[in-house]
C-alpha cells in the first residue's frame, strides 16, 4: 500500500521506505506515561491520562518539544494486533482518558486497533491538525475528543518551521470537520467528547497569533481553547529565546478582549523545560 495517510501524500511504500513521517508499516511507540497530569485538567482529570507518545511526525517542526521522537524517531514497535495487547494490559480504572500524542502517521493502524478494542475511557487523539477530511472522518467512530493543535496562520511561516505551506489551509478544514463530528459533553469537568483547540505562542510571533485567535472566533461555533506559552527554546527553528512578557500580554489580552474565554490560559511561568517529557 502506497502511503497517502496525511496531506503530505508521499506515496510510499512503507514496508520498504520511509515518508516524510520516518516510519514504516509498524506503530512505533517511544513512551508511555502512565497517569499523566500535564494535559488540559479535562483531559488529565484528577487521576491523569495514559499517555502514549507515538514515534515520528508528519509535521515535524523545527522547534517541536519534543524533537527526539518527532525527528529522531526512537521507539519500540507493534503491529496491530500487538498494540492492541498493550492497550488491554493496562487497568483503566486508573485512569481518566488515553491520550494518544502524535498520532497522525500511525492513523490506520490505530484505527484497525480500536476497532477491535476501545478502552473505557474517553479517546484523546492529541494531534498537529495537518490531517486529511478522510482520515478525521474515519476515525471519529472510535475517537471521543480531538485535542488539536493549531499552529500558524502564515503560509511562509508553516513553510519556513516544517515545511507545510498549505498548514493553515488543511488544519482550519480539520479543525471544522472535528467539530462537526463531535459536539461538547462534559462529566464532572472531564470532556467526554468535543474538541479542544490548541495555540502554542511563538515568540517574535505575536501577529501569527492574534490572526489564529481572530480565525476561531469567527468560524468556531463556541470554541474551547488552550492558548499555551509555554514554549522553550530547543536551539532550532531560528526561535532562541521564551516569550516576553509583553508578548504574552498582547495575546491573552487580545483573546479575552475578542470574547474568546472558554478554555485554558497558561501563566508566563509554564515556559520551563519541566513541561518537555523525557524520552
Ligand atoms: S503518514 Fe508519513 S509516509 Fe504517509 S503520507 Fe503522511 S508523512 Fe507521508
Amino acid at each position: 500500500m502506497l502511503c497517502s495517510l496525511c496531506p503530505r501524500q508521499c506515496k510510499i511504500d512503507r514496508v520498504n521506505n520511509r515518508g516524510f513521517c520516518g516510519e514504516g508499516e509498524h506503530i512505533r511507540i517511544a513512551k508511555v506515561i502512565k497517569n499523566f497530569k500535564w494535559e488540559e485538567p479535562c483531559i488529565s482529570g484528577d487521576k491523569g491520562a495514559l499517555a502514549i507518545f507515538f514515534s515520528g511526525c508528519n509535521l515535524r517542526c523545527d522547534f517541536c518539544q519534543n524533537y527526539e521522537i518527532s525527528h529522531i524517531g526512537k521507539g519500540e514497535e507493534y503491529t496491530v494486533d500487538g498494540f492492541v495487547e498493550l492497550l488491554k494490559s493496562f487497568d483503566f480504572s486508573q485512569y481518566q482518558s488515553l491520550d494518544l500524542v502524535t498520532p497522525t502517521q500511525f492513523s490506520l493502524q490505530i484505527l484497525l486497533a480500536l476497532k477491535q478494542f476501545k478502552p473505557p475511557v474517553p479517546i484523546v487523539w492529541n494531534s498537529n491538525g495537518y490531517e486529511s477530511p478522510e482520515m478525521i472522518r474515519s476515525l471519529a467512530s472510535v475517537v471521543d475528543v480531538f485535542l488539536v493543535d493549531f499552529k500558524f496562520c502564515s503560509k511562509e511561516l508553516s513553510l519556513k518551521l516544517c515545511g507545510a505551506k498549505d498548514y493553515f489551509t488543511v488544519a482550519t478544514n480539520a479543525i471544522k470537520l472535528m467539530c462537526k463530528l463531535k459536539s461538547s459533553i462534559f462529566n464532572d469537568g472531564i470532556m467526554g467528547q468535543g474538541v479542544l483547540i490548541r495555540h502554542l505562542i511563538l515568540p517574535g510571533q505575536v501577529r501569527d497569533s492574534l490572526n489564529i485567535l481572530n480565525y476561531i472566533k469567527s468560524n468556531i461555533e463556541e470554541p474551547f481553547v488552550s492558548i499555551m506559552s509555554q514554549f522553550t527554546p530547543i536551539g532550532r527553528g531560528g526561535l532562541n529565546r521564551k516569550l516576553t512578557p509583553l508578548e504574552y500580554k498582547t495575546v491573552m489580552s487580545h483573546a479575552k478582549r475578542i470574547g474568546l474565554i472558554h478554555g485554558y490560559f497558561q501563566t508566563l511561568e509554564s515556559a520551563d523545560e519541566g513541561f518537555v517529557p523525557k524520552f
